[in-house]
């Protein structure tokens, strides 16, 4: 039995890439036979709002993307979060982002600090004389993490030097992604993660923290990316390209036959619902490259 999810995080309204990623997942269970389970994913305090998640789950529901069952929000995981973290290697780190960048450690493409372990071997002598509440890391092998996305097929990284110790406990207190996205993901029996390719990068680190907390990773499929024309992520500055604004234009097969078609799933952008291609989804005709989209140009 596949369980795909759709896993949002509620910090803004949806726009065409999140349709498309979330499509994709359902597509891909639901043409199985699987179920999809929907979670929330309010865990920073600040950037979520009640307001976008109820918008986000109107707007799934009426683009036709149903869910089987809805998890726990993330901000009521504490505990879960709290015990995974008492069975992990980690050690507090006090540096902060100017420390982290002035460090020159060597920077991902992707703009991610790889960890030089400044804080690694402090004393506890010298842990108390810190001043300001430290985020938590966890220590990290030498060791390359392979796995087989796909969509992207064959991937491999190594932890100490793309990653080092990563952050699995803010500073406020709050889990971090990484870390809850796992506890979560294995809580809710998913078997399948479907997401943009944006977070492909994060895939190693995961599949290693299954493995330290002795769990199951699901398989995961990276989907290309919907860019702006002059290849930026999309933001609010494309705002014809939310559905919030497509929605007062468009049927929901509309805006469905659109990504389809964006993604490879048609020939041409047609009226057509979810569960009609659902009929005869399959991964081998999904585009591997990201795609740049210009509303204008089709309209
Ligand atoms: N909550 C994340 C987002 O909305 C997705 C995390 C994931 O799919 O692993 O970007």
């Amino acid at each position: 039995m596949v369980t795909g999810r759709f896993a949002p995080s509620p910090s803004g309204y949806m726009h065409l890439g999140n349709v498309s990623a979330a499509l994709l997942a359902w597509l891909s269970a639901k043409s199985r036979g699987g179920e999809i389970v929907l979670r929330i994913e309010d865990l920073d305090p600040v950037r979520s709002r009640r307001e976008y998640a109820e918008a986000i789950m109107d707007d799934l529901k009426w683009l036709g993307l149903s869910w089987d069952r809805r998890a726990e929000d993330q901000s009521r995981r504490g505990a879960a979060y709290r015990e995974a973290l008492e069975r992990l290697d980690t050690y507090p780190c006090y540096c902060s982002r100017d420390e982290l960048h002035a460090a020159s450690a060597p920077h991902a493409s992707d703009g991610r600090i790889i960890y030089a372990g400044t804080c690694r071997d402090l004393t506890p002598d010298q842990r108390r004389r810190q001043a300001k509440p430290p985020c938590l890391r966890v220590r990290v092998p030498d060791r390359e993490v392979a796995f087989v996305d796909g969509l992207q097929g064959p991937c491999a990284m190594s932890l100490q030097r793309e990653w080092g110790d990563f952050i699995v406990r803010r500073a406020d207190g709050v889990a971090a992604y990484q870390l809850a996205v796992v506890v979560d993901d294995a809580a809710n029996g998913v078997t399948e993660v479907v997401r943009g390719r944006d977070l492909l990068s994060s895939t190693p680190v995961q599949i290693w923290l299954y493995e330290a907390l002795g769990l199951k990773a699901p398989a995961f499929c990276h989907t290309p990316m919907l860019l702006a024309p002059d290849g930026r992520r999309l933001s609010k500055r494309d705002g014809d390209c939310y559905l919030r604004h497509l929605r007062g234009m468009w049927p929901p097969e509309k805006v469905v036959g659109l990504v389809a078609w964006l993604y490879g799933l048609t020939d041409r952008w047609e009226r057509v619902s979810a569960s009609e291609l659902a009929r005869d989804f399959s991964w081998n005709r999904v585009r591997r490259g990201d795609i740049r989209l210009d509303l204008k140009t089709l309209l």
